[in-house]
């Protein structure tokens, strides 16, 4: 039987990440436009790991199925690593669009120097089955925020977070060359090693 794994999401473009890195790996990845019935789950945690584990805890308990979880969002050390877990909503609550959250954080660091600009994205992500979490990681990655966005690729904070090592900001680059590097591309890289490692083992108990 083809394992399957419960990706903790509506969002398509998560699914479409995350099967391009399975690719090769024979796991049916599902998400929750599968289970219509599955209750919503608030995100109410202080850091990236509560609300990744909550997710996965609840909707692995209501769904049976294996469950993975993601949370993530940017920290920036001079505003005291805020926004956090408000990055989604960050400029004005739910609703907020990506452009109106990058401004507001361009505005509250004004004319901070470089060297006061780090920043980094961080994920969190965890799988769980039966109500029991049997895997966590948070990986991030380290920059700093531009004065001004720069680049069309990507989405969220990407055109204010630049990456020394490439000389670019996330947007600059390719979804490819970003995930290569990027908080959410390692994090998932470990999901997918542990899933080839223990997955099978963990379906079969
Ligand atoms: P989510 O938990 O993956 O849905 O991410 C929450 C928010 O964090 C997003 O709406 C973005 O504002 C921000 N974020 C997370 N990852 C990235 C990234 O790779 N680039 C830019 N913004 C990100």
């Amino acid at each position: 039987m083809i394992p399957t794994l419960l990706l903790a999401t509506r969002n398509l473009k998560k699914q479409k990440e995350l099967q391009d890195l399975a690719a090769g790996l024979d796991w049916r990845i599902l998400t929750l436009r599968d289970f219509p019935g599955c209750p919503e789950i608030i995100e109410d945690g202080n850091t990236f790991l509560q609300n990744a584990t909550k997710k996965a805890v609840e909707i692995s308990r209501h769904t049976g199925q294996l469950t993975l979880a993601d949370d993530s969002g940017l920290e920036v050390e001079a505003l005291g690593n805020a926004p956090g877990v408000y990055s989604a909503r960050y400029a004005r609550g739910e609703g907020s669009t990506d452009e109106e959250n990058l401004r507001r954080v361009l505005m509250e660091l004004g004319d901070t120097p470089e060297v006061r600009r780090a920043a980094r994205f961080v994920c969190a992500a965890v799988i769980a089955r039966g109500g029991e979490v049997c895997f966590s990681t948070v990986r991030s990655v380290e920059g700093r925020i531009t004065s001004a966005p720069r680049g069309t690729n990507g989405f969220g904070y990407d055109p204010i977070f630049y990456y020394p090592p490439f000389g670019q900001t996330f947007a600059e680059i390719d979804t490819a060359r970003k995930h290569s590097v990027s908080h959410r591309g390692q994090a998932m890289k470990a999901v997918i090693e542990f899933l080839t490692g223990n997955g099978q083992q963990i379906l079969d108990s």
